[in-house]
């Protein structure tokens, strides 16, 4: 998971241009469209532990809130940058107006390596961004989540520095926090629930019994975590899972050709998703190069981890009977990787609506804190199913009405409703 010479922002706009240019979308629209309404770029000087001073580079970034406020998750990641949130700023508009709820798209980023810093600077950094963009977030005007490397602690540390300035109560300032706190319950496990009632939902069109398949999943953080219980629990079975191993700085893929025990393998990894490898290999598991995810015989792969994965490079090593690609990730996939896909005719669960579970979650977080009254995991989950289940049908009809690929069919439906958005307004 090292980063590439892909710039996620370029892939970003290559993906958009080509749809605008299909769907015919109006020149100030289009130009409107495809770049953020606003970015703050700024660095949070942080306390150390040793009583030195380290300053790290922030980035909050708004691409559209035509539909409503921003929403989107703050990545901490050694390798931000502002392309990146950038792109991924983008994607979240899309992802809210695919699964049509009423949100914009914004992203957040820190440039910085959580595994370094202590409980205290965590904290710190946390309540640092929060003063940094305290008067750019809010209930009605950006409401930040969590993402890679990111959790509900760090949300309540932003949300109290965030209520200290602005005096009050705001649970709806940010989501996924923890339960009893505002959380919502199901909010843990929504976005990889959300991949795997997509996937359901696939394989039944593609007449495919969920039981009879086997699949290879990139990332054992969050999302590719609950995707690979639930997978598991429709009895499909994971026979391999490639993770980053922060000792050793490099990716492993754990295999087991008759199937992983997703909850013995939940057991033996920390918080970030490195696995144990000598435990590892008490549970019988084969440890290979990081890349070999891709290389397994399966019929589903599932990258969960980072942008920018599936490569024209690496695609050459996906095996001929992989029929369905799953993106848990935002931009795991490069434009000229799509082209190999389509030719292929391998079917496609485009990002942004695969994972939209979360933002979903996240969006029933705000109504619950807004009613002040929570529902249970139960309805929780079931009106997240119906949402994602809806939302992925009217993806496949219109693919299949005009025979087109999965991801341009998404982009099609969302832009046209962020573009609706924008005219109604009288933006453009
Ligand atoms: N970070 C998640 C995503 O990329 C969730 C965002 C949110 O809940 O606002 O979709």
């Amino acid at each position: 998971m090292k980063p590439n010479s892909y710039n996620p922002y370029v892939s970003a706009q290559t993906q958009f241009d080509n749809v605008a240019a299909m769907i015919n979308l109006e020149p100030g629209v289009r130009e409107l469209l495809r770049q953020p309404l606003r970015e703050i770029h700024f660095t949070i000087p942080v306390k150390m532990d040793d009583g030195s001073t380290k300053v790290f580079k922030g980035f909050r970034i708004v691409h559209n809130d035509a539909r409503g406020p921003a929403k989107g998750g703050i990545r901490f990641h050694p390798h931000e940058t502002a392309d990146t949130v950038r792109a991924l700023s983008m994607w979240m508009t899309w992802k809210c107006a695919v699964v049509d709820i009423p949100l914009g798209g914004g992203k957040g980023g820190v440039i910085c390596d959580p595994h370094n810093l202590s409980k205290g600077e965590q904290e710190r950094l946390c309540r640092g961004f929060a003063r940094r963009v305290a008067q750019n977030i809010g209930p009605v005007i950006d409401v930040p989540a969590p993402d890679v490397m990111t959790n509900g602690q760090h949300m309540l540390w932003i949300m109290d520095e965030f209520e200290a300035i602005a005096g009050g109560r705001y649970p709806g300032v940010i989501t996924g926090k923890p339960i009893g706190m505002g959380g919502s319950l199901g909010r843990k496990e929504a976005t990889g629930y959300g991949v795997i009632y997509v996937l359901r939902e696939a394989l039944k069109k593609l007449n495919i019994d969920i039981s009879k398949t086997t699949a290879s999943i990139q990332g054992f953080g969050n999302v590719a975590e609950y995707a690979a219980r639930l997978y598991s629990l429709m009895g499909g079975r994971i026979i391999a899972l490639s993770t980053w191993d922060e000792h050793d700085k490099k990716a492993y893929t754990f295999r087991k050709k008759d199937g992983l025990d997703i909850e013995k393998m939940v057991e033996i990894k920390d918080s970030f998703g490195t696995i144990d490898k000598k435990k590892a290999a008490d549970l019988g598991c084969d440890i290979l190069d990081g890349g070999e995810w891709l290389s397994q015989d399966v019929d589903i792969i599932m990258p969960c981890a980072l942008e920018n994965q599936l490569t024209p490079e690496v695609f050459t090593k996906i095996s001929d009977n992989v029929k369905v690609i799953c993106e848990g990730a935002n931009g795991p996939t490069t434009p000229d990787c799509d082209k190999l896909i389509k030719e292929k005719g391998i079917f496609i669960i485009p990002d942004f609506l695969c994972n939209a579970g979360g933002v979903t979650c996240s969006y029933f977080e705000q109504v619950q804190c807004n009613m002040n009254y929570f529902w249970t995991k139960e309805e929780v989950l079931e009106k997240l199913d119906t949402k994602m289940t809806q939302a992925f049908n009217a993806v496949y009809d219109l693919a299949e009405d005009k025979r087109l690929y999965m991801r341009d069919a998404a982009y099609v439906i969302a832009i046209n409703r962020v573009a609706e958005a924008v005219k109604l307004r009288g933006w453009v």
